[in-house]
């Protein structure tokens, strides 16, 4: 039976399950993931079932629309265990038959009866982490993977099923060359994708990576040539159909883009086509989500929270029934309309006044007029009264802009 507890309104949420397990640690990676602790997989989706079962009878009325598997790696997991969470989130939060239901997937990790698996068990998008096409690369980053088993898992995925598949790239790596990149890009693109996410790679202090780069055995990434990877793939998506609705995100567009950096058709992403991530949308537009797992945020009725980041502290949390996490905070009025900014800015739909009324009942050229001004003097943003944007330029510029709506309201 489906239950929307605490006698309030039900909100609807983006639900992540976070999978804290890989086979090696890619030297790059600095996220709440861990090899070697497999073992507790079966203890650990227990922990999750108690978790979503807890938070759904005990804390909120939180109906889901979208529910995603992150990692670490989830496709790691036995049929199984998926199985029994996407059920545990369909009984305890009402998840739609037809929701979007994500699994972050590595290649290498895939065999066809998994993937037959996986459809069966109810995921209807897989995001693909093949980052490169280049085995230097993929070894230097420390992937578990070749570029080879990434064209047979999509394949392989293809055949079982999946019409909505995003593949995971990385650029500005140490050593890479504008044409390496290009390659990789196209050989991704011949293989026809409904969605692409581009990242580049951020070295984080204390990974391998990080310590090889500083005792120099492998060159710095230069910032210009990251810049310019950035601004020919993006030419390259163009030109393929691809519609670019976020910073680093692309689907397949139903009608070609009108430029590079568009405004959706009816300012709507959704508009763009049916392959655009819906729940990172939930996170873009900073509407609610519910993280269960280790380490999981969550953001709801306005306090964040976040779980134990180890898997056995979590899965021991849960045993006893404890739902208390690792932090809990409200969120202040000035951080909420500073992250609303920086986030739907983000998105090429960029942000109304309509929206952010509904959300804090302000306007925004009241809370933001000035800086708004002065950014689009520098044609950094667009903005008509309504909405606000990125400019093309302003795209490239990111971060310059965000940091002016942090902590600044007027
Ligand atoms: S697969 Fe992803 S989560 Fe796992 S170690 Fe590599 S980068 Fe980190």
């Amino acid at each position: 039976m489906t239950k929307y507890i605490d006698g309030h309104r039900s909100s609807q949420v983006g639900i992540y399950v976070h999978i804290p397990f890989c086979r090696r640690r890619c030297t790059y990676c600095d996220f709440n993931t861990y090899a070697g602790l497999l073992s507790l997989e079966d203890a650990y989706v227990a922990a999750i079932v108690s978790e979503a079962r807890m938070r759904s009878e005990r804390a909120i009325s939180a109906r889901a629309r979208t529910l995603y598997f992150g990692g670490g790696t989830p496709s790691l997991l036995a049929i199984e265990s998926i199985d029994s969470i996407v059920e545990t989130v369909r009984r305890e939060f009402g998840l739609p038959w037809e929701a979007e239901v994500t699994l972050e997937a590595n290649p290498g990790t895939l065999t066809p009866a998994h993937l037959d698996g996986l459809r069966g068990a109810g995921i209807t998008r897989l995001s693909l982490g093949v980052q490169s096409s280049h085995s230097a690369e993929l070894l230097m980053l420390g992937r578990i993977h070749t570029w080879g088993e990434a064209v047979e898992s999509y394949r392989a995925a293809r055949v079982a099923g999946f019409d909505n598949i995003s593949l995971d790239l990385m650029y500005a790596l140490p050593g890479q060359t504008l044409g390496q990149w290009c390659e990789t890009v196209g050989r991704c693109l011949e293989l026809g994708p409904e969605h692409l996410s581009l990242y580049a790679l951020t070295l984080e202090p204390g990974t391998p990576l990080a310590e090889t780069l500083a005792l120099g055995e492998v060159p710095s990434p230069d910032p210009d040539l990251a810049a310019d990877m950035y601004e020919v793939a993006s030419e390259m998506l163009h030109e393929a159909g691809f519609w670019q609705y976020e910073i680093s995100n692309w689907a397949r567009g139903d009608n070609p883009a009108p430029a590079v950096w568009a405004l959706p058709p009816d300012g709507k992403t959704e508009n763009i086509s049916s392959h655009v991530s819906v729940h990172n949308l939930i996170y873009w537009r900073n509407e609610p989500w519910l993280g269960l797992g280790a380490g999981a945020h969550s953001w709801f009725r306005e306090r964040r929270w976040s779980n134990l980041p180890h898997p056995q502290t979590y899965i021991n949390a849960m045993r006893s029934g404890h739902l208390q996490g690792y932090s809990e905070a409200p969120v202040s009025r000035v951080t909420l309309s500073g992250e609303t900014m920086m986030m739907g800015l983000r998105l090429a739909e960029g942000i109304t006044d309509g929206r952010l009324y509904e959300m804090l009942g302000q306007h925004l050229g009241d809370l933001y007029g000035g800086v708004i001004d002065r950014l689009a003097e520098h044609r950094l943003i667009g903005w008509d009264g309504e909405r606000v944007r990125l400019t093309e330029r302003g795209r490239l510029l990111g971060n310059l802009v965000f940091q002016e709506f942090l902590g600044t309201e007027e």
